[in-house]
C-alpha cells in the first residue's frame, strides 16, 4: 500500500455535490481517505472562467501510479467531464499529487504533480492534512506554503464536507 494525495477541483456544474461524488468514487480505490477543507480559488493559468473548488484528498492504495491515474480519469469521465482545453472549466478534475516518495516521469503521468508547489489551492488544503510532509525533492509542504500567493483563496467548509 502507498500513501498517495489528489488534488480535486471543478467551476462548472452543482461544484460541491461534484467534489462529494468524486471523494465517493475515491473510496473506492483509496483506502483511509482523509478530506481537506473545502477551499473556492479564482481560477488558474486560463483566469476568465468561473472560480473553483478545491480540495486535497489523501489515502493509500494498492493500485501501481498508472493504474490509479486510470482510476481517476474513469471517475472524471463518470462524472461527465469532457475534456477540452488544459487548465479550462470542467466538472471535475483530479490530478495525482504525489505517489508515496515516488518521483515519475512518464508521458502521462508526472509525479509530483509538476505545479503543485506554484499553486496555493493545492498547498493548501495539503498543509491541511500534511504541513510536516516533504517532498521527494526535501521541500516541506508547510514551507512551500508560505512561498504562494493565498489572496485568492477562500477556506469555505471544514473537512466535513464530503461526509
Ligand atoms: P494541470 O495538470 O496543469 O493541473 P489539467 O489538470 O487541466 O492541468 P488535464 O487536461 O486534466 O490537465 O490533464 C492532461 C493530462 O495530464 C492527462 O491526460 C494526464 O495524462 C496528464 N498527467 C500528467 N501528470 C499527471 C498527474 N500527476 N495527475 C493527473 N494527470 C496527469
Ligand atoms: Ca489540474
Ligand atoms: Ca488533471
Amino acid at each position: 500500500m502507498t500513501n498517495v494525495f489528489l488534488g480535486l477541483g471543478g467551476n462548472l456544474g452543482d461544484r460541491r455535490e461534484l467534489m462529494r461524488s468524486a471523494v465517493a468514487e475515491i473510496r473506492q480505490v483509496v483506502d483511509d481517505v482523509r478530506v481537506s477543507s473545502l477551499y473556492e480559488s479564482a481560477a488558474w493559468g486560463v483566469t476568465d472562467q468561473p472560480a473553483f473548488l478545491n480540495a486535497v484528498v489523501r489515502g493509500r492504495t494498492s493500485l501501481n501510479p498508472l493504474d490509479l491515474l486510470d482510476a481517476v480519469q474513469s471517475i472524471e469521465n463518470e462524472l461527465g467531464r469532457v475534456r477540452e482545453q488544459r487548465w479550462g472549466p470542467r466538472l471535475i478534475d483530479i490530478d495525482i499529487l504525489l505517489y508515496g516518495a515516488e518521483v515519475i516521469d512518464e508521458p502521462r503521468l508526472q509525479v509530483p504533480h509538476p505545479y503543485m508547489t506554484q499553486r496555493g489551492f493545492v498547498l493548501r488544503p495539503l498543509a491541511d492534512l500534511a504541513a510536516g510532509l516533504t517532498l521527494p525533492d526535501g521541500s516541506l509542504v508547510g514551507e512551500l506554503l508560505t512561498t504562494v500567493n493565498q489572496s485568492d483563496l477562500r477556506r469555505v467548509e471544514g473537512p466535513d464536507w464530503a461526509d
